[in-house]
């Protein structure tokens, strides 16, 4: 007699069909069971799901109606019930469908596979595992046992600094969540590997998570857990897992995570998904980073959710920053004032490298719309005469030239959406950096026919040939002229472009490295002893609340990148292009006190009742016009009070009216953005679990017809 069984498949965001699916199967699969469904016409991968307690007025289902599992992928262990726990938390707190979660977080790969192709995948990377586990025992015993004791001698020749030693042994000795406020370059990298060493040694199937923002930094952190690791415990037990990689290799790199053969799981937001059976530390490194928050789909901050799976698993978890979030900084204030997270502090940088001097250039002092200021000039000039390297960067892509007619007002704006298209001097083209409308600069004024049209703004390419006319005269040392060398979004485009423009600078090659904020996070540059911000004021005054603090975390990082190195450290220096050069977030930042910068914001935030002293949601729609999207979101809102259960809830909560966004439209779609404001959590997660059905039902009514698209974000990053 065939069993009824759940399954959870991927069911469109909103459909109403949000929970398991239930199938007849021949024999009792266990939950979290990988298996083949038809669903309409199609054939779906699902996860066997958690039968629930059938609800006693449900009706008896028809077995004669129900349909077959296609197949079962049951070469494969299930996945287990912590995992299918965490996504089915994660679901419900970013107001998702299970399903789809639980789809996401599996391999693209996996889904298009028979039971019998993934059998033979499984085999086949057995015998490699095994292959690698047989040399490797082959070869120790002899000619590699010299290796074995230069990794011992390597591992145990950093002598820790006396304040890692310290977060070390804390972090042995209580439970966590730990939050390590490390200054750059005091040697969390270091802390993070000697955790990771410690519990790996500890049990011999243990497994260890850890997290980075940006695929652009795993190589380095890679090469460094590899370096240490692979050597020890083989090349198959550093995996990597991020978009930037094959189908075949995520699948591998899945595998071997949830089958115990990878024992650290490297990776960026999406891992934190991965299946690790015997997961017993977590690291999110740059935790403050916004990239740990997705944009799409669920919308969901990984770094939030490591802390939860970290508690679902009995797994310790360690966030490190120099300059935490606000949310988790507060969250690590002492526990008498009702913190929940153990703040392990490193504030110095190892050897003799001091943090840099930093520099304010009063802008309202220098000639008119200068780019670089004639101090910041000389300055430059003088690092090259030493032969050191400079770095100027500027803090938004957004900043990239838009073309403007010198004598009527025109500018190159996109006729799809509320952005200026940006003019690309490569093939002259104006292209829109959202909806990628491209058309060929015109001759002339399209408003006015003058023919002088320019490029106003200061995008990276204009920065570099700048700097080229002011160093024209400038040589290096050896005589030769001055190398400059650019990094952003458009250098970086082709495979390895990136790497290869690393590889030069930390050779020397480069005098002067410019390009946008990628350049100022994260990468370990060895000889770069001056960094410049060239504009970082526009931050200061943006409409979004958190823009401080991402900025100060920007600057704070990109002065991290000088003076690396303690032979060439002596004098680093940080400048700032300002026109406030008294800010009190430059005043923070001379002094490099982030403590103080952070104790001001969140005083300022409480003031104001935000976050982290609120907590937020967004609804965001889409439509033809502002009116419909406008109308959609205040009808759901006003429909809130009519319904008993989320009406309950209004009084814990504020519904703010619907605003267009600030990217109000994108391809000639218009898009409107309401808050939502709880000073509890519970009563805002009550509400929009309530709030979903309403909105459904909004929707379908005429006057809501226009309307594209909807969702939910849960902490927003972006208000
Ligand atoms: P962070 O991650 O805080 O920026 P890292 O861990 O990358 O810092 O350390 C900065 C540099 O200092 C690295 O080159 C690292 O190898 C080195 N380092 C870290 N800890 C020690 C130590 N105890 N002794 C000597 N060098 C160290
Ligand atoms: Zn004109
Ligand atoms: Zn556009």
């Amino acid at each position: 007699m065939p069993s009824l069984t759940q399954v959870m498949v991927h069911t469109p965001a909103h459909s109403q069909m949000a929970g398991a699916l239930t199938y007849l199967s021949e024999t009792t699969l266990p939950p979290g069971t990988l298996v083949r469904v038809p669903l309409v016409q199609r054939e779906l991968l699902g996860v066997v799901w958690d039968a629930k307690a059938p609800e006693r007025s449900a009706p008896s289902l028809d077995s004669t109606k129900l349909r077959p599992l296609t197949a079962a992928l049951d070469a494969l262990p299930p996945l287990s019930v912590n995992w299918r726990a965490f996504i089915t938390f994660a679901a419900s707190y970013y107001q998702r469908a299970t399903g789809e979660v639980a789809l996401a977080a599996l391999p693209p790969q996996l889904r298009d596979m028979s039971s019998v192709q993934l059998a033979r995948r499984l085999k086949k990377l057995a015998k490699s595992t095994a292959a690698v586990a047989l040399a490797g025992a082959d070869t120790s015993r002899e000619p590699n046992s010299r290796d074995h004791e230069e990794t011992d001698i390597a591992m145990h020749s950093i002598v820790l600094s006396e304040e890692q030693a310290r977060a070390i042994s804390q972090f042995h000795q209580n439970p966590g969540p730990f939050l390590l406020f490390g200054a750059t370059g005091s040697g969390k990298t270091e802390v993070f590997m000697h955790c990771t060493a410690e519990l790996l040694a500890r049990a011999p199937d243990a497994q260890v998570l850890v997290m980075v923002p940006e695929i652009n930094l795993t190589p380095q952190l890679e090469a460094r857990f590899q370096a240490r690791f692979c050597q020890l415990y083989g090349d198959e037990a550093v995996v990597s897992m991020h978009s930037g990689m094959t189908p075949a290799q995520r699948l591998n790199a899945w595998l071997a995570a949830h089958s115990g053969a990878a024992r650290i799981v490297l990776g960026t937001r999406m891992a934190v998904f991965a299946s690790i059976p015997q997961l017993k530390l977590i690291i999110v490194d740059e935790e403050h980073d916004p990239s740990y928050k997705s944009h799409e789909g669920a919308r969901y901050s990984a770094r939030d959710l490591a802390v939860y799976r970290g508690r679902l698993d009995g797994a310790k978890v360690m966030l490190g920053s120099a300059t935490p979030s606000l949310e988790s900084w507060h969250h690590s204030r002492p526990t008498a004032e009702g913190g929940r997270y153990h703040r392990l502090e490193m504030p110095s940088r190892i050897g003799a490298g001091q943090l840099p001097l930093v520099r304010r250039v009063d802008m309202n002092h220098q000639p008119k719309s200068c780019i670089i200021s004639p101090p910041l000039l000389t300055a430059i000039t003088q690092r090259i005469a030493q032969g050191e390297q400079s770095m100027v960067f500027l803090n938004r892509r957004g900043y990239a030239p838009v073309l403007q007619c010198t004598d009527c007002d025109w500018k190159s704006d996109c006729p799809n959406c509320s952005a200026y298209r940006v003019f690309h001097k490569i093939d002259r083209t104006l292209r829109c950096h959202h909806c990628g409308f491209t058309e060929r600069v015109p001759r002339a004024c399209p408003a006015c026919g003058n023919p002088d049209i320019a490029p106003m703004g200061r995008g990276t390419e204009r920065l570099e040939e700048h700097l080229a006319e002011l160093l024209a005269d400038i040589r290096r040392p050896d005589g030769e002229p001055v190398r400059i060398v650019r990094i952003d979004a458009d250098t970086t485009r082709h495979k390895g472009a990136l790497e290869s423009q690393l590889a030069q600078v930390h050779a020397g090659e480069v005098d002067v490295l410019v390009g946008t904020q990628m350049i100022a996070k994260g990468h370990d540059f060895r000889r770069i002893t001056l960094v410049a911000a060239a504009n970082p004021d526009n931050a200061l005054f943006s409409s979004d609340f958190r823009a401080p603090e991402r900025l100060f975390s920007l600057l704070m990082q990109a002065a991290g990148r000088a003076g690396r190195d303690a032979a060439v450290a002596g004098s680093s220096e940080m400048w700032l292009q300002t026109f406030h050069p008294t800010h009190p977030l430059y005043e923070a930042l001379k002094t490099h006190d982030y403590p103080a910068f952070a104790a001001s914001q969140l005083k300022e935030r409480q003031q104001a009742g935000m976050p982290p002293f609120s907590f937020q949601a967004l609804v965001r729609a889409e439509a033809r016009s502002q009116d419909i999207a406008q109308g959609f979101l205040n009808a759901a809102s006003r429909a809130a009070a009519g319904q008993s259960d989320t009406a309950a809830l209004l009084a814990h909560l504020t519904l703010y009216p619907a605003v267009p966004m600030s990217m109000a439209r994108i391809a000639n779609i218009e898009r409107a953005q309401m808050l939502v404001e709880s000073a509890s959590r519970a009563a805002l997660q009550r509400f929009l679990t309530a709030w979903q059905a309403v909105l459904h039902s909004t929707r379908s009514l005429p006057e809501c017809k226009g309307v594209l698209r909807w969702a939910i974000d849960v902490d927003p990053l972006n208000v």
